[in-house]
C-alpha cells in the first residue's frame, strides 16, 4: 500500500463556514482524479456521539452503516463521495477521554499519571491514523470540529502538530478555512481576523499551508498579496471560497481556484489527470435546469431549523435534479396543524412527508395530516416516526381502534400498535441503544417498492426503539394496509403501503441517509415523480 497522506482541515475566525462542505469537495475533487480518499470529523465537545442531542442543539443526527451515531457533516461527505462511511470517521472528545479513561481502569498506564499530553493527544493521534491503516486509502482528509482558539479544540489541534511531526514532510498538510468579511462603509475586504486566527494556529506551533478563505466577494490580487505575506504561504496557496449558489457548486468552484493541485503538489503526489466531473456536471445541469416543479410539504417539529432535517432536505435535491423536477419543500410544523385547518395548510402540496422525530410533542397534528393524504390521495411517504403514524392513523380511523397508540406516546394505551420490543424493554441507557444501522429488508414480491427498488433484497439504515406491533399484523392486512418489506431474521415489518392509494409508502428506515449525488434513493426519485404526476392531474 502506498503510503496515505493526511489533510487537516481547521477553521478559524468563526463557525459555520462550511469545513464540511470544502472537505467533501477537496474530497471529491481528489477522487476525480482517481484517488481513493475519505473523511474523518473530530468533534470536540464532551457526548460520546450527538445521539444524545436535541436536533435544535447540533442538526440532524446522520447514521451509518455499521450503526454509528454520527455529525450531520458525514452525510455530505457521503453524499459528495459516493461512499460508505463508519464510527472510525466522527471521533468526539467525550470518545476519546471515553477510550482513555476505559484503558485507565483496565490497568494499560498501571504506575503511570495519565494527562491530556500525552495519553489524550496519542489517543487522537490512534484515531487519526486508524483510517489510514484500516482502508486502503490515498488520502485521509480530517477535519477539526470548532474553531482555532476555542479552549475545547487545543487537544486536536496539539495532536495535529504531533502527527505532521510523526509523519515527516510531504505527508501531511492543513487548510484553514477562514472568513475575509466585507465592511460595507469601509467597501473593503478585511484580512485583520485572518490574520489573527493563524497566529493562534502559529502559537500552537502549526503553519497552515493552504488558506482557503470564504468570501462575498471576489478577492483582488492585493488582498491575496497580503494574506500570502501576513500568513506565511504561497500567494498561490491563497484560495477563494465566494458563496455559492448550491453546495453542490463548491467543488467547481475549488476546481477553478485549482485547490487540488496545491494539496497535490505540497504532498508530492501526481496531478495523473484532469478531474473526471463529467457526472457531477451533468447532476448540475439537471439541477439548474428543471423542466417541472413540485411542493411538496414536510410536516415535522424541528422545522425551525432545516438543518434538522438535512439528509431528507438533500435527498430531493438529488431525485429533483434526477427527475429534471425543482422541489420546493414546504416547512410545516405539525403542531400548527388541527383538524380544523388541515384542509386549507395542506390542499395545495403536490405530495406530503412525515418527518422522523421523537416523543409525544406535535404527532397529533402528523396523525391528521397523514390522514389527509390518505383520503385525498396525496402522494404520502412517512419516514421512521412518519410511518409509525401512519399505522396509528390507519388504525384509528380505518380499523376503528379509537385509542390505538404509539406506546412512545401513551404507554397505557389498549391497542399498542407501535411498541417496544421485548430486548428493547429492558435497556436503562439511553445512548447508542436504539435499533441503529443497515439492516436487510425482504421486499413483497408485486409491491411498489419491488418495482421501485427492482430488488427482492435491500439494506437501510435504522435509529429507532418503537416497531410495528406484528400482533396486529393480519388485521392491517385484512384492511388494506400491507406489509411490503419485512427483516428476514426478526420479521419485523420495515416498510408499509396502502392498497388503492396512488402512492403510500411508510419506511421503519432512514432511505434519506444513502441518497447520494451519483445515486439519487429510488424512493425519493419515485415520489418526486407521483408528486409531478398528481400536479398533473389537478
Ligand atoms: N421515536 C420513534 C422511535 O424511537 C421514531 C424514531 C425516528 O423517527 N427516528 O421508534
Amino acid at each position: 500500500m502506498s503510503q496515505t497522506k493526511y489533510i487537516f482541515v481547521t477553521g478559524g475566525v468563526t463557525s459555520s463556514l462550511g469545513k464540511g462542505i470544502i472537505s467533501a469537495s477537496l474530497g471529491i475533487l481528489l477522487q476525480a482524479r482517481g484517488y481513493t480518499v475519505t473523511i474523518q470529523k473530530f468533534d470536540p465537545y464532551i457526548n460520546i456521539d450527538p445521539g444524545t442531542l436535541n436536533p435544535y442543539e447540533h442538526g440532524e443526527c446522520y447514521v451509518t452503516d455499521d450503526g454509528a451515531e454520527t455529525d450531520l457533516d458525514l452525510g455530505h461527505y457521503e453524499r459528495f463521495l459516493n461512499i460508505a462511511t463508519s464510527q472510525d470517521n466522527n471521533v468526539t472528545t467525550g470518545r476519546i477521554y471515553h477510550n482513555v479513561i476505559t484503558k485507565e481502569r483496565k490497568g494499560e498506564y498501571l504506575g503511570k499519571t495519565v494527562q491530556v499530553i500525552p495519553h489524550i493527544t496519542d489517543e487522537i493521534k490512534r484515531n487519526i491514523s486508524l483510517l489510514g491503516e484500516k482502508g486502503d486509502y490515498d488520502f485521509v482528509i480530517t477535519e477539526i470540529g470548532g474553531c482555532v482558539g476555542d479552549i475545547e479544540s487545543l487537544p486536536f489541534i496539539e495532536a495535529v502538530r504531533q502527527a505532521k511531526w510523526d509523519l515527516g514532510p510531504h505527508n501531511s498538510l492543513v487548510i484553514h478555512l477562514t472568513l475575509i468579511p466585507y465592511l460595507s462603509a469601509a467597501k473593503e475586504l478585511k484580512t485583520k481576523p485572518t490574520q489573527h486566527s493563524v497566529k493562534q494556529l502559529l502559537e500552537a506551533g502549526i503553519q497552515p499551508d493552504i488558506l482557503v478563505c470564504r468570501s462575498e466577494k471576489r478577492l483582488p490580487m492585493d488582498i491575496r498579496k497580503k494574506l500570502a505575506l501576513f500568513c506565511n504561504v504561497n500567494i498561490n496557496s491563497v484560495i477563494e471560497a465566494l458563496d455559492a449558489e448550491t453546495i453542490y457548486d463548491v467543488p467547481i468552484l475549488m476546481r477553478k481556484e485549482k485547490l487540488t493541485e496545491r494539496v497535490l503538489a505540497k504532498l508530492k503526489m501526481p496531478a495523473k489527470h484532469e478531474p473526471d466531473l463529467e457526472q457531477w456536471k451533468s447532476f448540475l445541469g439537471r439541477l439548474k435546469n428543471p423542466t417541472d416543479e413540485v411542493t411538496i410539504g414536510l410536516v415535522g417539529k424541528y422545522v425551525e431549523l432545516p438543518d434538522a432535517y438535512k439528509s431528507i432536505a438533500e435527498s430531493f435535491i438529488h431525485a429533483g435534479a434526477q427527475n429534471e423536477c425543482k422541489v420546493n419543500l414546504e416547512w410545516i410544523h405539525s403542531e400548527d396543524i388541527s383538524a380544523s385547518n388541515v384542509e386549507s395548510t395542506l390542499k395545495n402540496l403536490n405530495g406530503i412527508l412525515i418527518a422522523p422525530g421523537f416523543g409525544e410533542r406535535g404527532i397529533e397534528g402528523k396523525i391528521i395530516a397523514v390522514q389527509y393524504a390518505r383520503e385525498n390521495k396525496v402522494p404520502f411517504f412517512g419516514i421512521c416516526l412518519g410511518m409509525q403514524c401512519a399505522v396509528v392513523e390507519f388504525a384509528r380511523n380505518v380499523m376503528g381502534l379509537k385509542e390505538a397508540a404509539s406506546t412512545e406516546m401513551d404507554s397505557n394505551t389498549p391497542h399498542p400498535v407501535i411498541d417496544l420490543m421485548e430486548e428493547q424493554k429492558k435497556i436503562v441507557d439511553k445512548g447508542g441503544t436504539m435499533r441503529l444501522g443497515a439492516y436487510a429488508c425482504n421486499l413483497k414480491k408485486g409491491s411498489k417498492v419491488h418495482h421501485i427498488y427492482n430488488s427482492g433484497l435491500i439494506h437501510e439504515r435504522h435509529r429507532h426503539r418503537f416497531e410495528f406491533n406484528n400482533k396486529y399484523k393480519e388485521a392491517f392486512e385484512k384492511e388494506g394496509m400491507t406489509m411490503a418489506g419485512t427483516n428476514p431474521d426478526t420479521g419485523l415489518v420495515e416498510i408499509v403501503e396502502l392498497k388503492g392509494h396512488p402512492w403510500y409508502i411508510g419506511t421503519q428506515y432512514h432511505p434519506e441517509l444513502k441518497s447520494t449525488v451519483l445515486s439519487p434513493h429510488p424512493l425519493f426519485v419515485s415520489f418526486v415523480q407521483a408528486a409531478v404526476k398528481n400536479k398533473k392531474k389537478s
